[in-house]
């Protein structure tokens, strides 16, 4: 299972789709560069396997310096999105 809480970002917990990076490993442009933000297909990945492993009305939150798992910390949000019917991104 990813673990979403062991990186400075929970995103880098899975490979990325798009550039190929392994977990832990910050994007790369085709150029070679560092991307500036972690590519959208690898932030969408993230968060289905986090759903997966975790539920859906789980949140990840920062608390100092290191990441917590809310079992019950997307109950509102989820409420919100059913009532207004736009998802929002886990990963912005
Ligand atoms: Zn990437």
């Amino acid at each position: 299972m990813p673990d979403f809480t062991a990186h400075k970002h929970p995103v880098l917990a899975v490979r990325c789709p798009e550039c190929g990076k392994a977990p832990g490993v910050w994007c790369r442009r085709p150029s070679g560069d560092r991307a500036s933000d972690l590519h959208k297909a690898r932030r969408i990945a993230a968060d289905c396997l986090f759903v997966a492993h975790h539920g859906e009305d789980a949140s990840i939150e920062r608390v100092g310096k290191d990441w917590v798992i809310d079992p019950t910390g997307r109950v509102e949000r989820n409420r919100l999105e059913r009532a207004t019917g736009v998802q929002l991104e886990l990963f912005p």
